[in-house]
């Protein structure tokens, strides 16, 4: 399929299934060399990371687990507004070399938020391996270690990201039409 459309919105084909596999092959090769004997515990971030994480889990070696957790949001007091709590962690991860697994890094504020959260749950390491990463967009300090593909700032859908809800069982990531 060359063109999409979804809801209102009309979006071509911007990278192939080819090439989403072949960058994914190339940071499971790196993360097996990094994680070697260290069992490592990754974390997919749902919804979008939700494809991603099955096709780089199925290319770690040796011993591995894989939990899943989501930012959930909902209104606090008129103080706090709105708060994003991470649910979904059963898992103790003190002394873990814990992965996040995202699906896009953006502005970073998502990843921020999830990695101050886990931190403070005394794992032995914490790094990020994101399908897409938008370095233009990209406002923090911290290290995103392994990254499948950089994009500029078009808003992008499937391989798992939506738009409102579709577009995440697309095969290919498509690019919307201007
Ligand atoms: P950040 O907090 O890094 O700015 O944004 C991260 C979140 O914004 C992602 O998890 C995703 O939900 C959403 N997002 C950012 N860029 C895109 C995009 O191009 N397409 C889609 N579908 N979602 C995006
Ligand atoms: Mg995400």
């Amino acid at each position: 399929m060359q063109t999409v459309k979804l809801h209102d919105k009309t979006f071509d084909i911007f990278i192939n299934e080819q090439q989403i596999q072949e960058s994914i092959s190339k940071i499971a090769q790196q993360i097996n060399i990094d994680y070697k004997d260290k069992n490592p515990l990754f974390l997919g971030v749902l919804n979008g990371s939700f494809l991603f994480a099955a096709d780089l889990f199925r290319q770690i070696e040796g011993t591995a687990e894989i939990s899943f957790i989501k930012l959930a949001s909902y209104h606090g007091t008129s103080t706090t507004g709105k708060i994003n709590q991470l649910i979904g962690l059963n898992e103790d991860i003190d002394g873990r070399h814990v992965i996040i697994i995202e699906d896009i890094v953006d502005t970073g504020i998502t990843l921020q938020k999830i990695m101050n959260d886990l931190q403070q749950k005394k794992p032995a390491s914490i790094a990020v391996a994101t399908l897409l990463f938008k370095p233009e967009s990209y406002q923090k300090s911290y290290p995103v270690q392994y990254i499948a593909m950089k994009v500029a700032n078009d808003f992008l859908v499937g391989y798992g990201l939506d738009y409102n809800g579709q577009g995440r069982n697309l095969k290919a990531i498509y690019k919307i039409k201007e």
